[in-house]
């Protein structure tokens, strides 16, 4: 990292730690900047201000962009074409099918649409209002485990509350501004896509819904939301489709897991693990899911075992077989973390001092035969050649140094006679 990049992605870091400081208490300022009747202390910023304050943004945003966290630029580029978008569209609206809510901030606070300046820092740069208030269900967006459900602030205080629940894929979505004592679920519940998790709040009157990463936040794309790439900009009225994962998925990761079940008990671990990690590509967390996890573990204890013996076979000698046998494993194990454990084993292997030793015996006792070859031939120089490049093997006190010494000379004083 270049010192350029370096400053920047400090200065993102400090951002966003400012930021997760102030997302708790944020949401006064993202009430008063709706309300109509401001004090003079919390008056919305100048169109002038704002534009600043969307350019110093967009500048850190893009300092820390990448394919799948594009900043403002390349997002309002790629904007028109979905296949072309880099995220893929993981999570449903956050609220029951079949019901809609406005938008009342989008991205970057409004940078597209009407400005609105509370989503302009690293940790909500990609966030969303909706409009949900008390009595309105919020619905988990993806299956996933409840890390937080902070439901426990007062009325007054309620911009406070907030629930995240973490992802498969590291990703965590966060659902702030919750009503007081309104959370269904609490930390470590496994929670499924659309399953109703907490209602709205009448403080904030929206749910703040982002999308974090290592508590950075990233774009996402809404499955149910197919206009402007499901990315759904402010003032639109999205209906959700959120009726969790469909059943034909439900139904391929239960087929996959009885294949793998199948494969695995009649001992076949290879073809186990390519049905188990079929059955985990999406996370779904019913039982066939889980149970696939855990078994992927079990395929893979079976193939170090494998490995191991493989290894074992190479160290009583035989080279050869093992390394027909290490082909053969990355030929039947064949995803790419399988191969990649079995090329570590490999090499390994290869710099393993006593298979160092073995293989150079090995060789000296090929040139040894080499070299008596060559003096039946009655061939001296080659034979005095191979005996010198063996003393190299051997260290002064073995007795093989001191048979290699009798025998050069030996031939030597042949080699005279001829001569
Ligand atoms: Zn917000």
């Amino acid at each position: 990292m270049n010192e350029r990049k370096l400053v920047a992605a400090a200065a993102l870091v400090g951002l966003m730690l400012y930021g997760v400081a102030g997302l708790l208490t944020g949401g006064t300022t993202e009430a008063q900047a709706k309300s109509p009747k401001t004090t003079g202390k919390a008056c919305a910023p100048s169109q002038a201000e704002l534009e600043k304050r969307y350019e110093e943004t967009e500048k850190l945003v893009s300092a820390g962009s990448t394919d799948k966290r594009p900043g403002i630029k390349p997002w309002t580029d790629i904007q028109g074409a979905a296949e072309d978008l880099t995220w893929p569209a993981k999570y449903y609206l956050p609220w029951p099918a079949g019901e809609s809510h406005k938008v009342y901030q989008s991205w970057n606070g409004n940078r597209i649409g009407p400005p609105r300046a509370t989503h302009m820092q690293a940790q909500n740069y990609y966030a969303w209002d909706f409009n949900i208030v008390r009595g309105e269900y919020i619905c988990a967006a993806r299956d996933g485990t409840v890390t937080l459900a902070h439901d426990a602030e007062p009325a007054g205080k309620e911009n406070d509350n907030c629930l995240r629940i973490r992802h498969a894929d590291g990703e965590e979505s966060v659902y702030a501004h919750i009503g007081s004592g309104t959370s269904l679920v609490k930390v470590g519940d496994k929670v499924l896509a659309g399953q109703k998790i907490c209602q709205g709040s009448n403080e904030s009157q929206h749910l703040h819904f982002v999308i974090w990463k290592n508590m950075v936040d990233y774009p996402c794309r809404f499955i149910d939301y197919a206009a402007t790439n499901g990315v759904p900009q402010y003032g639109a009225s999205p209906v959700s489709g959120n009726k969790g994962t469909p059943q034909e998925v439900i139904e391929q990761i239960k087929s996959d897991f009885a294949k793998g079940e199948a494969a695995f008990k009649a001992g076949k671990f290879d073809e186990a693990l390519r049905f188990f990690r079929l059955a985990t590509q999406r996370e779904v967390l019913i039982e066939a899911y889980e149970n696939a996890l855990a078994r992927i573990e079990e395929c893979k204890a079976e193939m170090e075992k494998e490995i191991s013996a493989a290894i074992e076979e190479a160290r009583k000698g035989d080279y050869p077989g093992a390394d027909k046998r290490f082909k053969e494993l990355k030929k039947r194990y064949g995803d790419k973390e399988a191969q990649d454990r079995i090329e570590k084993a490999l090499l390994d292997l290869k710099n393993d001092p006593a298979f160092k030793e073995w293989a150079a015996k090995q060789i000296a006792q090929r040139a040894w035969m080499d070299a008596k070859a060559a003096e039946e031939k009655e061939d001296w120089d080659k034979a005095l050649r191979i005996y010198r490049d063996l003393l190299k093997v051997y260290k002064k006190e073995d007795a093989e140094y001191k048979d290699l010494k009798k025998k050069i000379q030996e031939i030597e004083i042949k080699k005279g006679l001829k001569d």
